[in-house]
């Protein structure tokens, strides 16, 4: 933290604001300008210097570090992977998307779209039992009754569910009935059942606030985290702007200003973030496209007739026609892939210098096969356009993905995937010197012809 001085500032001032800062037990660091005089504050709790500003002299005090301490990411790259029911998101795993109504309606509606979305590729599925409407007098969800509805369609359907929870007193039913607890837009502020779903043995997906900023969103998902549960992923689904053509304005640019903030998987909600059936699909895209690590959307059997938000539901052929997309772009896979077995973890024995030697030896064999993965991706180059240094996405996504698998050994999904990282970045860097010389070389060779 740093406290900047007003130029009319005394030396009193300065003294007393020293003073504040020692006797909360922390450090001041002064720093005397012609015209100002700054202070920087070091220790573990910041907190109990927070109303600096109002002492005498003070002009501005700017926090330096991130107050949401579990959000936010320690090392560049860091990403966590958290788990819902047999299905993960986050840190390379494949685009997950969740998918079903907006409210539960009935046995019939549910199950028809469960199965639906399923066959289409979604993993779990979303279904409202308790829903947050404007009017009182809008349909307000089947409540318990439609929990339960959720808890047999996973039966049927093998897909994990989730469904928004609104009051602190419901937390314990939706861990009995449901695999991922929704905290909606309207409560993303609602510190009381920010802390009992933190308490929930179950992940949680928490919505951007109608009016939030990321801090605030951020400091919000540091509630649950604080609580205990260290499952938490971030939801856009839009913001409230001027703009009126859209129900919200989707800000898409929250995914990479989230990644360079925290480490917790985000996912992108087009169906409340446009509000309207036709742009859902194009904004599904873009949000797979910057990056998110799962998709939430609204899906009805007949729109027209939903209880609610009809006119951003998608119908069946529509949700079909969008996951064909995302698979033909290769951000969701087909069905028949299986995944990469998890390696078996190697056994080691043997003296202290017999360990060492075999790393030395280990460490001479990745290095040529660094030089021979280097060659052949020189070799790929070569057989394409050098004025084109693209890669293939859908093998580095591959890549990435078994890293995030890899687990077996003593190494992290997050240090193995640095280390992919690291080699796909040093990869791409060999092809695009060659193409910039490849280039060179060609108009070198049009001016002489000339
Ligand atoms: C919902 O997902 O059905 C919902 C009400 O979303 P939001 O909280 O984003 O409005
Ligand atoms: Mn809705």
């Amino acid at each position: 933290m740093i406290v900047v001085m007003r130029p009319t500032a005394t030396s009193e001032d300065v003294q007393g604001v020293k003073r504040t800062i020692e006797e909360n037990g922390l450090e001041a660091f002064l720093s005397v300008g012609d015209e100002r005089t700054v202070i920087g504050v070091v220790g573990s709790d910041l907190e109990r210097v927070s109303n600096l500003g109002t002492l005498p002299g003070v002009d501005q005090v700017i926090r330096v570090s991130s107050p949401y301490k579990l959000a936010s990411i320690q090392e560049p790259g860091e990403r966590t992977r958290v788990r819902i029911g047999s299905v993960e998101i986050g840190l390379g795993s494949e685009l997950v998307v969740m998918a079903g109504p907006c409210a539960i309606e009935s046995r019939e509606q549910l199950m028809e779209t469960a199965h639906c979305v399923r066959r289409e590729g979604a993993r779990i599925l979303r279904g409202g039992a308790y829903k947050p409407r404007t009017s009182p007098y809008s349909f307000q969800g089947l409540g318990v009754e439609a929990l339960k509805l959720l808890a047999e369609a996973r039966e049927t359907t093998g897909m994990p569910v989730i469904s928004e929870v609104m009051d602190t007193s419901d937390v314990e039913a939706f861990d009995e009935h449901v695999d991922l607890l929704q905290v909606g837009a309207r409560n993303m502020q609602n510190f009381a059942l920010l802390r009992a779903v933190g308490q929930s043995r179950h992940p949680v997906l928490l919505k951007r606030g109608l009016s939030s900023t990321i801090e605030e969103w951020l400091l919000a998902a540091e509630y649950i985290l604080a609580a205990g549960n260290p499952n938490v992923i971030l939801c856009e689904r839009g913001i409230r702007t001027f703009e009126t053509a859209t129900r919200n304005t989707l800000d898409l640019s929250a995914v990479p200003v989230l990644r360079q903030k925290t480490h917790l998987p985000i996912v992108i909600d087009p169906s409340h973030g446009t509000g309207a059936r036709a742009l859902v699909g194009p904004m599904a895209l873009a949000g797979a496209a910057v990056g998110a690590d799962g998709l939430l959307i609204e899906v009805h059997p007949d729109p027209p007739t939903a209880l609610s938000d009809g006119d951003q539901s998608l119908s069946f052929d529509e949700f079909g026609g969008l996951m064909d997309e995302l698979r033909r772009l290769q951000f969701v896979r087909g069905a028949a892939d299986n995944r990469t077995p998890i390696p078996e973890r190697p056994e080691v024995t043997g003296s202290i210098d017999d360990l060492r030697d075999r790393i030395d030896d280990l460490d001479t064999r990745l290095a040529d096969l660094l030089q021979e993965r280097g060659a052949l991706a020189l070799e790929v180059q070569q057989h394409r356009d050098p004025h084109v240094h693209g890669h293939d996405v859908r093998r580095e996504r591959d890549l990435l993905e078994r890293a995030a698998h890899g687990a077996a050994g003593p190494m992290t999904p997050v240090e193995l995937t640095m280390v992919f990282d690291a080699v796909l970045r040093a990869s791409r860097s060999v092809q695009r010197r060659h193409g910039q010389a490849e280039v060179r070389r060609e108009s070198a060779t049009a001016a002489n012809d000339r």
